[in-house]
């Protein structure tokens, strides 16, 4: 009785019509329509941590000037906090105990000055990344150099001393050490947060300016 009626209805002329649209639906090329999510996370800026795939230690207070030592095992991988330009690095290791000059203290080291206008210090590296020159762009991220003892390090756990500051011109060791605590944002890139430090490097810096 069912498939009688099915029949018939399928046999008429609109029904035939009807089903002849629904396969011609059925057939249309999908259009794929770009997924515009995408788009607006990658206008986002990207923070990482600046040690990647290896256990790490680091406090919330530093010697003297706001700064973090990040103790790691030698070796462990040194990556981008965000994508930028390479500013400033160093592939040797100048310093001597006797001397302990400070712009030479941070022995191997790489400057990033990040697309957010922060400018990111890395030393004490046992190794920079040899396709690395000043100019560079680098993706928020990517391997920058090794963790290790060089400069005033020497002798010391390998630990990578990570500055944040404003943009600065090269050898500008007092400011390119770090000017704010990065702790709270180590704290947040390490849980994958994307916290900028762009806001308060900028209230500082003028700030500072205000004062001179
Ligand atoms: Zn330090």
């Amino acid at each position: 009785m069912a498939r009688f009626s099915l029949l018939k209805v399928v046999n008429t002329p609109s029904a035939i019509f009807i089903s002849l649209l629904l396969a011609s639906a059925l057939l249309q090329p999908v259009i794929v329509q770009p997924v515009i999510a995408n788009e607006v996370e990658s206008a986002e800026q990207k923070y990482y941590f600046p040690v990647a795939g290896c256990e790490v230690k680091y406090g919330q207070y530093h010697h003297d000037y706001p700064a973090s030592d990040i103790f790691s095992a030698k070796g462990c991988r040194f990556v981008a906090t965000t994508s930028g330009i390479i500013d400033e690095l160093s592939r040797v290791d100048l310093w001597s105990g006797r001397e302990n000059l400070g712009e030479t203290r941070g022995g191997l080291f790489v400057s990033l000055l990040g697309d957010d206008g922060v400018r990111y210090y890395g030393s004490h590296l046992a190794k920079v990344s040899k396709k690395l020159e000043v100019g560079v762009r680098v993706k928020a991220g990517r391997y920058l150099g090794k963790i290790g003892t060089s400069g005033s390090a020497r002798g010391t756990p390998p630990h990578l001393h990570y500055g944040i500051s404003w943009p600065t011109e090269n050898n500008n060791w007092l400011i390119r050490r770090g000017v704010i605590s990065p702790y709270k944002y180590l704290q947040a890139w390490q849980v994958g947060e994307d916290l900028s430090p762009s806001k308060a490097v900028k209230r500082l810096m003028k700030k500072r300016m205000a004062l001179k």
